[in-house]
């Protein structure tokens, strides 16, 4: 079950800039795709536009749908406070001197979010919140959805932008400097920005790419990013419990759209039965 946040405002300037960012330039780039690029290479009521146009749709969709759903979810460990029997130092509690009260074993406390974080990944700063038990399904989604996105776009965009834009070095130039424009008044066309928006399909590509293989690689070894250096084997249940334990029971359907139901196994709190096993 979904818990929501009462306040989502980010709380540094840093975090309030990064999701400033992510919701202006997703938007653009599925504009770039699908309204200036795709009628370049299909007719408006052909097979392939409408294909493409509902497969690109699809991953705006998702895009859109697990970040929501990753600032929107409440991780903190505040909303399972209630329900706790087992809140004990011998079971792997500890006292968070910054919340003043025991936080569940695989908690962290983040200083941003001035909250301590079930099962804590890591702060992101586009989302202006932690990643923990509760939304790193969402997390690893938008992810994945994005390298989609940006991959789509970006071998798209080659073809698109090199048959507008000649391939020589004030282009390069352009390209890895867009600022130049402004000084040197070279080009002040649309193509400027088509190629800037090229760019970033690019650096996105990459980066969220690189970001899904370090997440799906810590989430098949059953530790997250605070525990990876530590050689930490001891909530590794298997591939396929560590895939569970982020994407719940029915985690093969969760690529579909964040709103699918997938129960979580626990609450994030009870880590402790794994430790025993594990000793
Ligand atoms: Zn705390
Ligand atoms: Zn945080």
């Amino acid at each position: 079950m979904v818990v929501m946040r009462k306040k989502i405002w980010p709380r540094t300037a840093g975090d309030l800039a990064s999701m400033v960012f992510v919701l202006t330039i997703v938007p653009l780039i599925y504009w770039f795709g699908l309204w200036v690029v795709l009628p370049e290479f299909y007719k408006d009521e052909s097979l392939q536009y409408t294909l493409h146009f509902v497969l690109g749709t699809f991953i705006m969709l998702n895009i859109v749908g697990n970040y929501t759903y990753t600032v929107l979810c409440d991780t903190s460990t505040v909303r399972n406070v209630m329900s706790i029997g087992t809140a004990k130092p011998e079971n792997g509690w500890w006292l968070c001197v910054a919340c003043e009260t025991l936080s569940p074993p695989r908690s962290w406390h983040c200083h941003t979010c001035d909250i301590c974080i079930l099962k804590r990944n890591h702060h992101c700063i586009f989302a202006g919140y932690c990643i923990g038990f509760y939304n790193h399904r969402y997390f690893i989604m938008f992810l994945w959805y994005l390298f989609l996105g940006a991959a789509y776009a970006f071998c798209y965009g080659s073809f698109f932008v090199w048959s507008r834009v000649p391939f020589e070095f004030s282009t390069v130039l352009r390209m890895v400097f867009p600022l130049v424009i402004f000084f040197f008044g070279i080009d002040m066309s649309i193509d400027q920005f088509y190629l800037v928006l090229y760019v970033v399909s690019f650096v996105g590509t990459l980066y969220a790419g690189v970001l899904c293989i370090y997440h799906f690689n810590l989430i098949f070894r059953g530790v997250v990013s605070n525990e990876s250096n530590k050689n930490n084997y001891m909530y590794n249940m298997g591939w396929k419990d560590n895939i569970k334990d982020v994407f719940g029971e029915r985690w093969y359907l969760t690529w579909l759209l964040p709103y699918v139901k997938s129960q979580l196994p626990h609450d994030g709190t009870s880590w402790c039965n794994m430790c025993l096993k594990n000793d």
